[in-house]
């Protein structure tokens, strides 16, 4: 706050495929897609001819108790196409990923209500978690530092630990995973009764919390766990969905059917605030078959559906599926993984534990002696950035997460620019 009292120092002015220019008219490589999510690049005709035109036609109608709009219905329908290897049958609009991960928690909730099982309340969350701002979603969060002012939080609300091999809760990286934090999560059911757990909520990969990347079997485990227990398993897809992973989701990327989906950013790659739940044909039915006469779901947004978003999103998706930006995330993304290891073994005083799946990656800055934690990371990003690449930090994480159009060629920018900066910290 105080930053943007004083003179801000970096007023973003225009933008095209994957770089933004700021008020002076210097490029940079946006190597973050603005917050992990303009998937298909800046700039888009397609997407904002769309909006347009939409606005023109309909600027807004509201798309819940019994009214709709037309491209609320559409961009419904093609993500439960989208979604068909997913299992989801129904999709609910929102503005935000807070709000699409705080409509999924409360779907869990009535899920059980209308299953006559009303003791099944309780949510599990993890450490290193982010899933948005409101109440519900941070209650569930798990990094620290965002909690800590806001507590007390929503009540009966439990944090499994992270999957995170090289800071492995339960051993050292050198050990070799044993799967010891889905034994924990197990423990935690059984020692909570789960029948009073409503749902585990879980992103494939931790974006925020510094690009967790699980153990591969991580995801299928867990979700055999919470169907054995009978616990819902949404996965917060906010991230990780439309191609970041190299496939449309990252539910996709691990192979595993969850019973509810959140989407936000890559939904629209930022055109337009938009937020979707989407939820399994059992989750549905059971909600709107046990419901009494009335709403089966007290709850919506005076802009859930706008059709503007709407719109934005279906031009968007259809980039995305034209131009297969999921497999060259994949394609860019391979590539990318690996120069971060030539990196991390060409400088292991400095960086360490890279990992990259499609385009969603990172690489952990050693802090010095002298340096508190994350102030060196945040002395490499500095770097990066007066080379003309925007990268983030995670406290000791610079994670990177660049716009899916992104080719080779313009990803090289980013190694080098690190690649300096790692010399420079030598
Ligand atoms: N869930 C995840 C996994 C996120 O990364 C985020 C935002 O970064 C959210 C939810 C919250 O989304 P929003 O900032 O749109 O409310």
């Amino acid at each position: 706050m105080k930053a943007m009292e004083s003179a801000p120092d970096f007023v973003v002015d225009t933008a095209k495929g994957v770089y933004v220019f700021d008020e002076h008219g210097r490029r940079y490589l946006d190597a973050h897609a603005g917050l992990w999510l303009v998937n298909a690049g800046y700039g888009r005709k397609e997407i904002v001819q769309a909006m347009a035109e939409q606005a023109e036609r309909l600027a807004w109608f509201p798309s819940f108790g019994g009214m709709a709009n037309r491209p609320s219905l559409d961009l419904a329908e093609r993500l439960v196409e989208i979604l068909q290897p997913e299992g989801m049958a129904s999709v609910f609009f929102s503005n935000d990923g807070s709000e699409a991960v705080e409509t999924a928690l409360k779907l869990s909730r009535l899920y059980w209500k209308s299953k006559g099982q009303p003791r099944k309340t309780k949510l599990i969350g993890r450490h290193h978690a982010y899933h948005g701002v409101t109440y519900g979603a941070l209650s569930v969060a798990g990094i620290t530092a965002n909690r800590t002012l806001f507590e007390p939080f929503v009540g009966d609300v439990y944090h499994a630990p992270a999957p995170y091999v090289s800071h492995c809760a339960f051993h050292g990286p050198t050990t070799g995973c044993t799967y010891a934090c889905v034994a924990e999560l197990e423990r935690m059911i059984q020692f909570q009764d789960p029948d009073t757990v409503a749902a585990f909520i879980a992103e494939p990969v931790q974006a925020a919390g510094g690009v967790i990347i699980p153990p591969p079997d991580y995801l299928a485990r867990v979700r055999d766990l919470c169907a054995r227990y009978h616990v819902l398993f949404i996965a917060d897809e906010v991230v990780t969905a439309f191609g970041r992973l190299g496939t449309w989701t990252g539910s996709r990327y691990y192979g595993i059917q969850p019973d509810m989906m959140t989407f936000a950013k890559g939904l629209t790659s930022g055109y337009m605030p938009l937020g979707a739940t989407a939820v399994s044909g059992d989750v549905f039915d059971t909600i709107t078959s046990q419901a009494a006469d009335g709403p089966e779901f007290r709850h919506g947004n005076t802009y859930s559906g706008h059709p503007v978003a709407c719109a934005a999103a279906i031009a968007n998706l259809e980039i995305i599926e034209n131009e297969d930006l999921a497999a060259n995330a994949q394609h860019v993304g391979e590539w990318m993984g690996q120069e971060l290891k030539v990196l991390s073994e060409a400088y292991p005083d400095a960086a360490q534990y890279p990992g990259c799946i499609g385009l969603l990656g990172r690489i952990e800055i050693v802090p010095g002696k002298a340096d508190k934690p994350g102030q060196r990371a945040l002395r490499v990003a500095q770097k990066m950035k007066e080379r003309g690449v925007i990268v983030r930090t995670a406290q000791d994480i610079l994670t990177l997460s660049p716009p899916l159009i992104m080719t080779k060629e313009q990803g090289q920018d980013i190694i080098d620019a690190l690649r300096q900066a790692l010399v420079e910290e030598m």
